[in-house]
């Protein structure tokens, strides 16, 4: 076949032609790429298999995306330690000595009951610069048939925390990471997962529970503990103390999920 220069005018058609359709073609693909990609949360880590639970399809089991900047020399490394299921009669205050002796924030997730029972310790959780956030009123578990319940735990675990403190909690920490993503539109609240669990409510060795985190740790992590336990408020001071050397500066979890 041989062309001509009256060929030229076609030639220059088509190929605009064929890259038109090329790039509509890749339009199409990237829409579809992001239209399958699962729902995620910007907290948390993927549950253990025994942690989950078969449920409607919208309950969904928050995935790890966390902020995981680069170490780069220089770059402060930032890190929250979260303390669960408190106020503590017997530990959170001497936590709460251990964190102001080395000048360190951390967040305690609180359930509405233990809020209750102990008005003086959250008060002094709040004044301390801690962040508070909601835990359900009894440690409550979503399931497919308690959603009813669940909001209302929810709701009126953040009207005993405000009663306290003069604020409602922002964020919350779903008992076993259980949540359904329709809430935080609904109830006006963020979820926090964990990426670092050094399962301090099954060991109970100080050394053993700080050296899980150590292990894990990393720059943006969540650190799950619970102050409850005498071994955890022991573990997360020795960390502090380590973790401080190693250059990392302990934020409350907003500061990791909203701040840039
Ligand atoms: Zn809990």
């Amino acid at each position: 076949m041989r062309w001509d220069r009256t060929d030229i005018p076609k030639i220059f058609l088509c190929l605009l032609a064929i890259s038109v359709m090329l790039g509509l073609c890749m339009q199409l693909t990237a829409g579809k790429a992001d239209s399958a990609q699962p729902e995620t949360l910007p907290t948390g880590r993927q549950l253990p298999e025994e942690e989950s639970l078969e449920m409607e399809h919208n309950i969904i089991q928050i995935e790890s995306e966390m902020p995981n900047a680069a170490d780069d020399a220089g770059e402060s490394k930032l890190i929250a330690l979260t303390f669960d299921d408190g106020p503590n009669v017997l530990y959170t205050e001497r936590l709460l000595d251990g964190l102001a002796e080395r000048d360190v924030k951390a967040t305690f997730f609180l359930l509405g009951k233990s809020a209750e029972a102990y008005p003086e310790i959250v008060r002094r959780i709040a004044e301390e610069g801690h962040l508070i956030g909601n835990h359900t009123y009894s440690h409550l578990k979503l399931t497919a048939g308690n959603e009813a319940k669940f909001l209302e735990e929810i709701n009126r675990t953040g009207e005993i925390i405000a009663e306290i403190t003069g604020s409602t909690p922002a964020f919350c920490r779903p008992p076993f990471g259980i949540w359904n993503t329709r809430y935080e539109q609904r109830l006006g609240i963020i979820p926090v997962l964990w990426d670092v669990d050094p399962r301090d409510w099954c060991t109970f060795d100080t050394q053993t529970v700080a050296n899980r985190i150590l292990a894990d740790c990393h720059d943006g992590a969540i650190i799950l503990l619970h102050d409850e336990y005498e071994t955890s408020v022991e573990a997360a001071l020795l960390v502090i103390d380590e973790l401080k050397q190693q250059g990392y500066t302990f934020v409350t979890v907003d500061k990791l999920l909203i701040d840039p």
